[in-house]
């Protein structure tokens, strides 16, 4: 089962450098912000950044090329996640500019996918995950898709970082994962990792781990307290 830790933008240095030592043991997948990435360097986890620039290096000011993310011996970035697509406006060509980037420097993709509340209440989920999942995967190899884990996150399932949201019923999870791996298996011939992801939480995690199509999740809101995460992760393996 795979677990991810999203730190989103969180915590001072002096509190990342204290949670990193209590994670050390944890087969985790770790998305600190870029700035605290060297840090996550001595533990049994994986380390993941939590956005890549579009663009190869160059003129970019304030932005982080896959090649300067590889370089720092990290291998999974997040792309398309929810606060980038609907916060930041990120485009569905430029997620898929920011796919081949990654890919181009080696990393492992952990690819959010994942429909609004309006979609869903207009029966538009499936067809929302459908797009989002073909055009990105548009033109990869068999071998570039099995360098990337779905992640499935209901944009109105997202935490506001202290307040959990509405979780999906768990029949609504089964349909959207067994959906996803549909589409991969049909189109690619290839099983890659789904993940659910959206207010996952000490509470909930019971419930959640009922559900047997998905292979982990991403934790957002509920990673940054180390004595949840913790609770979490123990629960999950
Ligand atoms: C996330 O950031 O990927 C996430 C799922 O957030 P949260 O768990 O806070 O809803």
């Amino acid at each position: 089962m795979i677990i991810v830790g999203n730190l989103k933008m969180n915590m001072s240095y002096d509190e990342v450098v204290t949670y990193e030592s209590k994670i050390r043991e944890l087969d985790v997948i770790i998305c600190p912000s870029y700035l605290y990435l060297p840090i996550f360097n001595q533990g049994k986890y994986h380390v993941c950044a939590q956005n890549v620039c579009e663009y190869d290096n160059g003129p970019y000011t304030g932005e982080v090329s896959a090649s300067q993310i590889k370089s720092l011996g990290v291998n999974y970035v997040l792309i398309g996640h929810s606060e980038r697509r609907h916060v930041f406006n990120e485009s569905q060509p430029t997620i898929n500019h920011k796919i081949i980037q990654a890919l181009k420097n080696n990393l492992k993709i952990i690819y959010c996918v994942g429909e609004t509340w309006d979609e869903r209440n207009n029966d538009k989920s499936l067809a929302v995950i459908h797009n989002q999942i073909t055009s990105a995967f548009d033109g990869l190899t068999k071998e570039e898709i099995s360098n990337i884990i779905i992640g499935y996150e209901p944009v109105w399932a997202i935490s506001d970082g202290v307040h959990p949201s509405a979780v999906p019923d768990n029949n609504q999870i089964e349909e959207v994962n067994n959906y996803i791996k549909k589409i991969i298996r049909e189109n690619h011939q290839l099983s890659i990792p789904v993940l659910y992801g959206g207010s996952v939480n000490e509470k909930n995690i019971d419930n959640l781990l009922s559900i047997t199509s998905h292979d982990g999740f991403l934790v957002g809101g509920a990673s940054k307290n180390i004595e949840e995460f913790l609770s979490i992760y123990e629960k999950c393996k």
